[in-house]
């Protein structure tokens, strides 16, 4: 049996057993990260996809995911390699690969306009260890790296991390403890302390998915990006407003086909509303 301190859970792992995020299992007493290495979808694709909007513009980024993860948002597009049965499944058939080799590959596709690293599609965070590895190569490398994440982990997992990671792309999916701790099963405080060590220490973006009838009010979106806006920088000076937001349109997905897209009129509208405190918003999906 062994205790699990990446993100709020804090799972207690029987011994040959997985935490809750189903990457990480306990292994002669202690938790490991079942999915080092292990890669369940890989593709060069533009950065913007990310998305990231402020940060090498233009550029493509070879894009890595594992599978797994600590929340469970009823709509996630990325459900084959998240928390269905089917991401639990990759435990036995994902393609391991070294840090050595995926940072080798990221270095040959720069003749494709490769800038560097992003670990994304599924929660990158609950494999840490492998992030850590095979960014610190690709840094190395003279490439970039980018993070992808629900930011749901303990700030001593971002000081590991931090010191290798050029850009992030943050989900700050709502502003109601509510949202997250009802509907998401996730922590709104966790994600918060996590964004606001974060632009501390690289280029963040953020992103919000407009879901209709839980997070798609004006009052909501007020609350969220003051909070943003008053978030500082390294030096401790005030840096939110130049924080790049992309507010996204939510489509019907997974378990969550109860209520249609969200309409595109009410993304514009509620990015209106963002760009009353921030300096960047983007819609998505629209
Ligand atoms: S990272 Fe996974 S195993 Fe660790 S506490 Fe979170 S859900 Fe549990």
């Amino acid at each position: 049996m062994a205790r699990c301190g990446v993100c709020f859970r804090h799972c207690e792992i029987a011994e040959g057993k997985r935490g809750f995020c189903g990457a990480r299992k306990c292994e002669r007493g202690a938790v490991i990260p079942e999915n080092y290495g292990r890669i369940t979808a890989l593709a060069l694709d533009p950065i913007e996809k990310k998305p990231l909007r402020r940060f090498c513009p233009g550029s493509m980024i070879l894009s890595a995911g594992s599978y797994g993860c600590n929340l469970r948002c009823p709509f996630c597009q990325n459900h084959g390699i998240s928390w269905s049965a089917e991401a639990m499944s990759w435990a036995e058939r994902a393609e391991t690969v070294t840090p050595e080799e995926l940072a080798g590959l990221a270095v040959r596709l720069k003749n494709r306009g490769n800038a560097g690293l992003a670990f994304t599609y599924n929660e990158p965070l609950i494999g840490w260890e492998f992030v850590r590895d095979a960014a610190r190569l690709v840094r190395e490398a003279g490439l970039k790296t980018v993070l992808v994440t629900n930011g749901t982990a303990e700030l001593d997992i971002l000081d590991e991390l931090a010191p290798y990671i050029d850009a992030m792309n943050i989900d700050l999916k709502g502003f109601t403890s509510r949202y997250y701790t009802q509907v998401l099963s996730g922590s709104l405080d966790m994600v918060k302390a996590f964004i606001a060590q974060a632009v501390r220490r690289c280029h963040v973006e953020l992103t919000t998915l407009i879901v209709p009838g839980e997070n798609d009010s004006e009052d909501e979106m007020r609350a969220l990006t003051a909070w943003v806006a008053g978030l500082k920088n390294g030096d401790g000076q005030p840096a939110g407003s130049e924080i790049p937001l992309h507010v996204s349109r939510f489509f019907p997905r997974f378990h969550m086909t109860d209520r249609p897209a969200a309409d595109v009129s009410l993304v514009y509208s509620l990015a209106e509303v963002a760009r009353e405190k921030l300096k960047y918003v983007y819609t998505g999906n629209c």
